[in-house]
């Protein structure tokens, strides 16, 4: 059980790493990069993605638990995603505050 356990950890947190590199990847990439928006607005929408990936990625492991019916990591992971949703809302309403503020 603990060896299942470690493997699922192991394969999310590779999975947050890839999904992090290819969100860079896209960002970086992408025409609307540079002077045109606001630093700060940036670090926000940043910030928000962040969590959003998190979410998916721990739901993600979230069903492989439910599907291996490990309860304990189930109740554990789903804590996990209750903290990352509202991490996520925070940000959310952060990069709207700003947004009104600063109009950008
Ligand atoms: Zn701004």
């Amino acid at each position: 059980m603990h060896t299942e356990r470690r493997q699922i950890e192991q394969s999310l947190r590779k999975r947050l790493e890839n999904s992090h590199a290819a969100y860079r990847r896209v960002w970086e990439a992408g025409p609307s990069r540079g002077a045109v928006m606001c630093p700060q607005q940036q670090r926000l929408i940043d910030e928000v993605q962040r969590h959003l990936l998190r979410i998916a990625e721990l739901s993600r492991a979230t069903a492989e638990a439910v599907a291996h019916r490990n309860e304990n990591l189930v109740r554990e992971l789903d804590k996990q995603v209750e903290l990352a949703m509202g991490e996520k809302e925070r940000a959310l309403g952060a990069l709207r505050q700003h947004r009104d503020d600063h109009g950008c």
